[in-house]
């Protein structure tokens, strides 16, 4: 098939090659993480989106995955897993906000296992099918309200909520393992950035980075 002919099946628009494209983007945009990179450049974000929406998957920009919720862009899931590893290979981590699976596809990459709690039953499902579809197989989702966390697989080396909150729930601090960070997006008033907080022997560090938009964290489960 030539560049221009008519392309009914989406393959242009879903192939490694577009894929790397996106790569190139988040590279411009200052991903520095090679490994993030190179991940994001493995994983068919395509089979994550409704395929109605498969040909806009590798454009940066966040997209609807059902039930009022989005699926984040590319350059904010590449920055939060470049964030959560800080150049180091992680053994359990922690996702809060399974939405569409994504993310935990990305971070299954650089982990040994990935724990992902969502609190809306439809999306745990679809998500299972998705990961199942784009063969990840370290990862284990769970239907609940993150604000719990998962106490009985922690500590865990990053925690990376991908919903908003004006506080980190006081739980999730406590199953990050010393030397581990905790990736948040922070709401202020009408803005939102995340923050990173690391725990250290004694107490817990925090340092405010890029400005975000995410779904709010809510309470209980749907
Ligand atoms: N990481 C996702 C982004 C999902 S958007 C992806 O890659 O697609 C945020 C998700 O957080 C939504 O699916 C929302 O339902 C979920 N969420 C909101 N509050 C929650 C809570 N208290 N516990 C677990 N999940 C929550």
């Amino acid at each position: 098939m030539t560049a221009s002919a008519p392309n009914p099946s989406g393959i242009g628009m879903t192939s490694q090659r577009t894929r790397m494209r996106m790569v190139e983007r988040l590279r411009q945009q200052g991903i520095r993480d090679e490994i993030v990179l190179s991940v994001i450049g493995e994983v068919p974000r395509h089979l994550f989106v409704d395929e109605a929406l498969a040909h806009r998957a590798y454009e940066d920009i966040s997209l609807p995955i059902g039930f009022g919720q989005t699926i984040s862009n590319p350059h904010t899931v590449a920055r939060m897993t470049e964030l959560a590893r800080a150049g180091r290979d992680l053994n359990a981590v922690l996702e809060i906000g399974t939405g569409c699976g994504y993310q935990c596809a990305v971070l299954a990459r650089v982990a040994k296992v990935v724990h992902s709690v969502e609190r809306l039953v439809q999306l745990t499902a679809r998500a299972r099918k998705n990961l199942r579809n784009a063969r990840v197989l370290n990862v284990r989702l769970r239907h609940g309200d993150g604000h719990a966390g998962v106490p009985t697989e922690a500590p865990f080396d990053a925690i990376v909520m991908t919903a908003a909150a004006t506080h980190v729930p006081k739980a999730l601090l406590e199953q990050l393992a010393v030397g581990g960070r905790m990736i948040f997006p922070k709401v202020k008033g009408e803005v939102q950035h995340l923050w990173v907080i690391e725990r250290t022997a004694q107490s817990y560090t925090e340092k405010r980075m890029d400005a975000v938009k995410f779904v709010p964290l809510l309470p209980g489960t749907g």
